[in-house]
């Protein structure tokens, strides 16, 4: 049988507003266009799978089981508009702060690849073939270290990467293969080049 293609969905700025630290369910909203995108993802038989950070976790400001009931809650919504995701994976690590075995330098935090490659134990993946859609750097490299297609949304942190002349610029381990102006676009731009 042949592999699945995914496309991986960062999730704070790219599907649900970026608003800090998500940790309270009241705070989360909809990127309205996420609707659509995540049904033609749906609807051409690509896999959808949430890959995100969550450092808060490490930092005490919420707990594991909160980040489950915020994404059975994101399930919930978005499946009212006949919109699915096949898994959500976090990290709840961070290399240097936290409490206990969540301050570890992990192999699942972004820029790392541990979670894309996890999913694709668990979905059967073929991440050559798949495509990563996020609002940061860290999230093009973790694609591009696997082979998959990257895409920077200019929503959450995407405008602000774009403009400013920090030191989080683009290198070829993180260059994006298309820039969106939101989730849509991206997932347009990637159902063109399957078609
Ligand atoms: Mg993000
Ligand atoms: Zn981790």
């Amino acid at each position: 049988m042949g592999k699945n293609i995914a496309v991986f969905l960062d999730r704070d700025g790219t599907i649900n507003e970026e608003v800090g630290y998500l940790d309270d369910l009241a705070k989360i909203k909809i990127i309205p266009t996420a609707f659509e995108a995540i049904r033609l993802i749906n609807a051409i038989g690509m896999k959808t799978v949430v890959i995100t950070n969550q450092a808060g976790v490490a930092r005490g400001l919420f707990s594991e089981e909160f980040v489950n009931t915020t994404h059975e809650f994101l399930r919930d919504i978005l499946s009212k508009e006949n919109a699915f995701i096949d898994g959500f994976y976090y990290c709840p690590h961070h290399p240097t702060e936290g409490i206990g075995h969540y301050r570890q330098a992990c192999d699942c935090r972004k820029p790392a690849a541990g979670m894309l490659l996890r999913a694709a134990d668990d979905l059967n993946i073929d991440l050559s073939r798949s495509f990563i859609v996020g609002d940061r750097y860290n999230d093009m490299e973790a694609g591009r270290s696997v082979g998959a297609k990257c895409i920077l949304v200019k929503t959450g942190f995407g405008q602000s990467l774009l403009q400013d002349d920090g030191p989080d610029r683009p290198t070829d381990k993180n260059r994006p293969d298309f820039i969106a102006a939101d989730i849509l676009e991206a997932v347009q731009w990637i159902l063109k080049g399957v078609k």
